[in-house]
């Protein structure tokens, strides 16, 4: 059977050369980057190196860059972070259809003295600068409006929004997962002060990631204790990780253009080929305003999941939104907070591509998915 993998925006292979470069760190490079000996000495060099593509691929000096655990540790150090030093009944502007890393960390901190706004968003998921800049308050410390949606790849007018932040001297974070590695981002041009990252997004391990904090933004550590990481995030550094991600920076500036046309033209060919071969079937989100890996669409009358269960025994990985809430059995907040109804909603697929796809790929997809889906539709009751 083939195999064909579609689920880029949950989690991506990680790419030969990042695992190349990361296992003589598993090996003999073992030391402890703090440590003043030989074992430390050689390894130590390293992870500034890692620091300085990261820095380079989003145009931030090396002193800005902070390895971390990934996006959730990301999304935490900003939101935690940062209303913690401004203290109790600090506000925070976000917006509806944040990733659960920011979302449910909103949510939870409503509990203990802070203040959060979460501003709608357009019917294609975008949040607009206008919603943000009413929702300001004398008192708002942090806005934090993610850069690509997940589920939908919609982008948003992080410069614009950044520039209204600016005004109220408040900061601007930006959760940028499904962006960096995939479309150009540079710190200085958005004008946000933090942005948050995570390696396996883009073709680096898991439990690794990157966070940018402005020259001169302080904040309160998420994690505590030893100095690492400019005393900014403790913890003895994730070597064979910190270099992965490293690596994942270097390729992703080599081949990012390469990969924005290649797999954009074969997002393209897929979603017109859907939309030819299935009656009903509709695209949510943004047609030219979303991260050319991306597709979510919804089909007529039918569940998403069941859809997702046939395809997946013929070998094709794809979701029906973030995997992180499709286990909940819940319609997925984002689509909702873009007003498409419940029936709509739960007829959707998410199809993200990435590197390792093929024109063989998207050519299998288009010859099992059409039947498979017009079979349900034809035998769903509320199908069109
Ligand atoms: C995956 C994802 C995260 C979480 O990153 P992890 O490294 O898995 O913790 C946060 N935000 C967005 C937009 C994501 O897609």
């Amino acid at each position: 059977m083939s195999r064909v993998y579609l689920d880029h925006n949950a989690t991506t292979p990680v790419h030969p050369e990042v695992l190349e470069a990361m296992l003589p760190f598993l090996t003999d490079g073992f030391g402890n980057p703090s440590s003043t000996h030989w074992a430390g000495l050689e390894v130590a060099p390293h992870v500034d190196r890692a620091r300085a593509s990261v820095a380079r691929l989003i145009g931030a000096k090396p002193e800005e860059i902070i390895f971390t655990g990934g996006g959730s540790e990301g999304d935490n150090m900003a939101i935690k972070g940062v209303l913690m030093r401004a203290g109790k009944g600090a506000h925070c502007v976000t917006s509806e259809v944040e990733h659960p890393a920011i979302y449910s960390t909103c949510k939870m901190l409503e509990g203990y003295g802070f203040e959060f706004t979460y501003v709608p968003v357009d019917k294609y998921g975008i949040v607009s600068p206008v919603e943000v800049q009413k929702a300001m308050r004398p008192e708002t410390a942090l806005v934090s409006i993610m850069f690509a949606n997940n589920e939908t790849g919609a982008i948003n007018s992080i410069v614009e929004i950044s520039e209204i932040v600016r005004q109220y001297g408040a900061l601007m974070h930006t959760d940028a997962v499904q962006c960096v590695g995939k479309i150009p981002v540079n710190v200085n041009s958005l004008g946000v002060d933090m942005l948050t990252s995570s390696g396996h997004k883009f073709n680096a391990p898991k439990g690794v990631g990157f966070q940018y904090v402005r020259e001169g933004v302080e904040t309160v550590p998420l994690i505590s204790g030893g100095s690492q990481e400019f005393g900014v995030r403790a913890g003895t550094e994730n070597v064979p990780g910190i270099v992965g991600i490293g690596a994942a920076c270097k390729v992703a500036m080599r081949e990012m253009r390469k990969r924005h046309d290649e797999l954009g033209a074969m997002r393209d060919r897929l979603e017109r080929g859907i939309l030819e071969a299935v009656p009903g079937v509709v695209v949510n989100g943004h047609a030219e305003r979303r991260v050319y890996n991306t597709l979510n669409m919804s089909f007529p009358g039918i569940e998403g999941e069941a859809l997702m269960t046939l395809l997946n025994q013929e070998g094709i990985a794809v979701s029906t939104g973030s995997a992180c809430a499709s286990d909940s059995g819940k319609p997925s907040r984002i689509l909702g907070a873009m007003g498409l109804d419940a029936v709509r909603s739960r007829g959707t697929l998410r199809i993200s591509l990435g590197y390792g796809n093929s024109e063989q790929d998207i050519d299998y997809v288009l010859e099992k998915l059409p039947p498979l889906a017009n079979r349900l539709i034809e035998m769903s009751p509320l199908g069109s």
